[in-house]
């Protein structure tokens, strides 16, 4: 179906270009550059549908924060069953759908409801038919106007040939059942939308439908967004939607240049490849070809490394119309429901991970690597992946955050006092002398250069920057030298500095390369007595993610954080570095890393140098994945503050 000139223009407007090849069909592809962190384009629902009561009808948010904190949700005065936000909140869902069914007294399913909403909406168009003036044609960027969304969603594949005569006959029933409805029959009927209009618009929620979520990425509705849907599924995607209420924003999370294409997760890429394959072609009609799905992919080794089994695997998954049950907040709920012995042979692993023995033995100088005739205990597992590649799937794009940076904490110096340590003079078992001020000692620079080259100094440098900075060490632009706080294992060296997809590569043949017994948890083969287990393995996943949960909610930080580790290294493998699922639990890491701190009193710098690691990259990857405005920008920001002021009371 060719695009009316108005979505060209809105599409065109945001740098972009929707192209059709025989082999991909429709293709949303960038004409300019957009960098990481920017908001490609955003998209308006065509309908909506709240899943709780603690979230506004309208707009999809809990409650507004004001100057005053935040203002509760206010109820329907008539029904007592409805709440929104405030009065224009209520206006609005009165105008759109409201007022037809407030106490009216009916339950409604999400299906039904979000199919009445669509329709009314339909019918509003009709009666009122947007017409765009001059005046939106010229903005910069185009604004989404109704007609926008409205063409974009008559856009929309339905794949009504595809759906199985059990799933059609359900979705004739529901639009004669809607079609009664007192407020949709008689304009419908003016209107010519018919049964078989109703049953199309059903199938095409199904294979277009998204799930809303908060900030702390729960799910709190379920919508219909038409500009969005032109977006293709990766399972390593490019960009992501995160939201604004009910308002989605498409999110660029890598950078991607002119001529690249954009593409979105329709699912939950945390998943084993049998259940994105299923799901993807009993509810979406397509199998997928992605880098991680594909035979030729960088990521192929991915999902030989995660396994299948999934403790969910049998789910039925024949009955489902139009709602996603594969929320993710229903997933947690399914994840946390584990077997109680595994999860025992879990606490035995945990428990028996010493946190700081590894730290210590796994230091990224020592290059140390685990048993390889031995299976991976989750402690070795976890911090043998630490030293491979984090944080460097960060900092290969990112080389600020590789550095010492913040003069007041670390080991920074000044120009002409870095000039007088030439880097050669250090090797690996001396100590330079430790700074007052400092609580960290700083590292001997890396035998071998680093990780990436020096930045150069400005193009007119000072007679003290006359000589090249030491490998170790990289120009500030507040005039300052920060040593290399982190230097490369000889594992992540190069050849493959600058790329993550090559780290994570070598990540995976590593794990792979240990002996593994995805299907026995009985065998003790670890070497330290304990049971062998799967690590690497999704349902290991599934019963660690369930034991954080436990963990925090208990405040036993010293678990949690091992936890939260071990999750981190499994989501650095399953998820882009930006995605908003990784800054959410980095938000989390660094909180309980943070708590774990405090309660203890520790005072190993081992730890404090991990800690501010994770709030440094809580901080960055929520301001790309969610922007400075969101909680968890928010919370890391404040977290550096409370470490900065506390690390000495701490730490000593
Ligand atoms: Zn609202
Ligand atoms: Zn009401
Ligand atoms: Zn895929």
């Amino acid at each position: 179906m060719s695009l009316s000139p108005s979505i060209q223009h809105y599409i065109n407007g945001h740098n972009l270009t929707l192209t059709t090849s025989t082999q991909k069909g429709r293709t949303m592809v960038a004409t300019e550059y957009h960098h990481r962190g920017s908001i490609i384009i955003t998209s308006q629902p065509l309908a909506t549908v709240s899943v709780s009561d603690d979230y506004c009808q309208h707009c999809l948010r809990q409650s507004r924060k004001t100057d005053g904190g935040y203002t509760p949700l206010q109820r329907c005065s008539r029904c007592k069953s409805a709440y929104f936000c405030d009065m224009d909140c209520f206006k609005s869902a009165w105008i759109n759908y409201h007022r037809y069914v407030c106490g009216d007294g009916d339950w409604r399913t999400c299906d039904e409801e979000l199919l009445e909403r669509a329709v009314c909406s339909l019918i509003r168009y009709k009666q009122h038919p947007y017409t765009p003036t001059p005046n939106n044609l010229d903005s910069l960027p185009p604004k989404e106007t109704l007609d926008i969304t409205m063409e974009a969603f008559s856009c929309l594949q339905d794949h009504l040939d595809d759906q199985p005569a059990h799933i059609t006959q359900q979705l004739f029933d529901l639009a004669d059942k809607v079609l009664q409805r007192p407020y949709i029959q008689q304009q419908a009927l003016h209107y010519g939308i018919d049964q078989t209009t109703l049953v199309r618009l059903q199938s095409q929620f199904q294979c277009n439908g998204m799930s809303v979520q908060d900030e702390h990425l729960f799910v709190v509705g379920e919508g219909i967004y038409p500009v969005a849907s032109f977006f293709n599924h990766s399972c390593r995607p490019n960009a992501a939607a995160v939201f604004d209420g009910s308002l989605l924003l498409i999110k660029a999370i890598e950078p991607i240049g002119p001529g690249e294409e954009i593409t979105l997760a329709y699912i939950d890429i945390g998943r084993s490849r049998g259940y994105r394959q299923r799901i993807l072609r009993d509810r979406y009609f397509f199998t997928c070809d992605c880098v991680r799905c594909s035979d030729q992919g960088w990521l192929r080794l991915l999902d030989k490394m995660v396994g299948e089994d999934e403790e969910d695997e049998e789910e039925d998954i024949s009955n489902f119309v139009i709602s996603k049950p594969y929320s993710q907040q229903h997933q947690q709920q399914q994840r946390r429901r584990k077997k109680t012995d595994q999860l025992d042979t879990l606490r035995q692993h945990i428990n028996h991970w010493d946190l700081l023995t590894l730290s210590r033995q796994y230091d990224r100088l020592k290059n140390i690597h685990p048993d390889p005739s031995q299976s991976l205990t989750l402690g070795t597992f976890t911090h043998h992946m630490l030293q491979l590649f984090t944080p460097y799937v960060w900092s290969v794009n990112n080389p600020t955050l590789h550095y010492t940076n913040d003069q007041s904490l670390y080991s920074t110096t000044s120009c002409s006092m870095m000039d007088s340590i030439p880097a050669s003079s250090s090797s690996i078992t001396n100590t330079p002398p430790v700074s007052p001020s400092s609580i960290y000692t700083p590292l001997p620079a890396p035998v071998s250069p680093p990780h990436h080259p020096p930045a150069s100094p400005s193009s007119t440098p000072s007679p003290s920057t006359s000589t090249s900075p030491p490998y170790s060490s990289i120009f500030l632009d507040n005039g300052f030298y920060a040593q290399f706080d982190d230097p490369c294992p000889t594992a992540a060296q190069p050849p493959i500095q600058h790329d993550y997809q090559s780290i994570l590569t070598k990540a995976m043949e590593t794990c792979l390369s240990f002996p593994a017994n995805p299907h026995s948890t009985n065998i003790p083969s670890t070497g330290d007595g304990l049971l062998s287990i799967p690590v690497f393995r999704l349902s290991t996943l599934a019963g660690v993610h369930h034991l954080f949960y436990e963990a925090m909610e208990n405040k036993h930080w010293p678990f949690a954080v091992k936890c939260g580790l071990y999750i981190l290294i499994q989501y650095c493998f399953l998820y882009p570095p930006y995605h908003p699922t990784m800054a959410h639990h980095l938000a989390m890491l660094a909180k309980t890393g943070w708590n774990f701190i405090v309660q203890d009193s520790i005072r190993e710098k081992v730890y404090a140098r991990g800690v501010r690691r994770w709030i440094a990259l809580a901080k960055e990857t929520a301001k790309l994945a969610f922007g400075t405005r969101d909680c968890h920008y928010k919370e890391a920001v404040n977290l550096e503050w409370l470490f900065r002021r506390e690390h000495q009371l701490v730490l000593g």
